[in-house]
Formats: structure tokens, sequence, C-alpha cells
């Protein structure tokens, strides 16, 4: 049998990456907080998506 010593690695969402999965990676399963960013990013884009029924702003003249 053989011990494997070395840790699991997980592949970057965002640009894949090897992750090593260890609790040195906070970033984790992104390889850094840029990468993490990008990802929250484009969740946040398709979540707060401008509503289309928003009616624009009156003309005050
Ligand atoms: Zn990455």
């Amino acid at each position: 049998m053989t011990q494997v010593s070395q840790p699991r690695s997980v592949n970057c969402p965002t640009c894949g990456k090897p992750v090593p999965w260890i609790p040195e990676s906070v970033f984790r399963p992104f390889c850094s907080e840029r990468c993490r960013n990008i990802d929250l990013g484009a969740w946040a884009a398709e979540e707060y998506r401008v509503p289309e029924n928003e009616k624009p702003l009156p003309d005050d003249q």
C-alpha cells in the first residue's frame, strides 16, 4: 500500500491551474483572490442584471 503524502489538488474553475487542497490555499478551489473575484463577478453579473422594467427617470426641467 502506498501512502500518498501529496495533497489533493483541484483545478481552479477560472483559469484551470491546479490548486493544492490545503488550508494554506485560502482561495481554493480558486488559485488566487483574483480568480475568485472573477468567478464571483460572473455570478453577480447574472444575479444583478439590470431590470428591464425599471422606468427611466423623468426629465426634471
Ligand atoms: Zn485561477
